[in-house]
């Protein structure tokens, strides 16, 4: 085993959003591959506790880590608190919380702009600001940042959140750039239609239609992507967007 092989697999994984969905998928493939678990989420405790025991049974360190990604304030507190714990370098970190709330722009509301752009792009500067110093320090690091199809395409009812997802991939290929000559890869992931609470209330069967495979991801196949750009294997891929959506573009 080399030594980057071994930072790689101890190095701990700081997953936000990680309570449910495609957060909580990536959570569980990372401690499957053996990586200790920083579980963060906004409000959902007791589906935090259920993702947290799961991956305590797995035998992986994990510890919960709940605050709002879109207040400066409580993530800095929270994200100093982790980096004075003495538990370890975290070399992964995975901008996956983001919410959607969808309307036609016309009638679109100034909070339905703001939650959904705060949290992904906010989200992401208060997150990774902090965590990437040690990470230069350390010569090692994989920010991955979950994106959307929206984000790339576009999407009726959906200009917030096109335009936040957007912004994040801008943000991936600059910071990319920032990084590369201290082995730290930034990459985008951007899914269609992954089956978790988030698109209940989506008209599933009209979607269905527009994806070539005929049916919706789920969130473990959004996680094993996420797993190997988190790996060793995927150390000379940075500044990428790579979809993952059944074929729909
Ligand atoms: P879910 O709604 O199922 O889960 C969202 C997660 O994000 C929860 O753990 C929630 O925590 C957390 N979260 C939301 N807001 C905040 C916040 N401000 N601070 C901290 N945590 C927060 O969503 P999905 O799993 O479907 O989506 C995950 C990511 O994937 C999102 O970024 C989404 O935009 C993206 N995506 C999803 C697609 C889909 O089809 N599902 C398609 C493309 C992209 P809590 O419950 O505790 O509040």
């Amino acid at each position: 085993m080399t030594m980057n092989e071994t930072t790689t697999v101890k190095t701990r994984a700081f997953v936000t959003g990680g309570s449910r969905g495609i957060g909580a998928a990536i959570a569980l493939r990372l401690a499957e591959a053996g990586h200790p678990i920083v579980l963060n989420f906004r409000s959902n405790q007791a589906a935090a506790e259920k993702i947290h025991a799961a991956i305590q049974a797995m035998g992986v360190e994990v510890q919960l880590c709940p605050f709002d990604v879109a207040d400066a304030q409580q993530s800095a507190a929270a994200i100093e608190a982790l980096l004075q714990d003495g538990k370890g370098h975290i070399g992964i970190v995975v901008n996956n919380a983001g919410i959607a709330r969808d309307n036609s722009f016309p009638v679109m509301k100034q909070d339905e702009w703001e939650s959904v752009t705060r949290t992904t792009l906010d989200g992401f500067y208060n997150v990774t600001r902090p965590l990437l110093m040690p990470m230069v320090r350390q010569r090692f690091g994989r920010i991955i940042n979950i994106a959307s199809f929206s984000g790339v395409a576009g999407n009726r009812g959906q200009v917030n959140y096109s335009a936040a997802k957007a912004g994040l991939i801008g943000a991936t290929k600059a910071l990319a750039l920032e990084v590369a000559r201290r082995n730290i890869t930034v990459n985008a992931v951007a899914p269609g239609l992954i089956e978790t609470e988030m698109i209940q209330s989506a008209p599933i069967e009209k979607i269905l239609e527009h994806i070539p495979m005929r049916r919706l991801g789920k969130p473990e196949e959004v996680a094993a992507l996420v797993a190997f750009l988190a790996s060793e294997g995927a150390g000379y891929i940075t500044g990428q967007v790579l979809g993952i959506n059944g074929g729909l573009g």
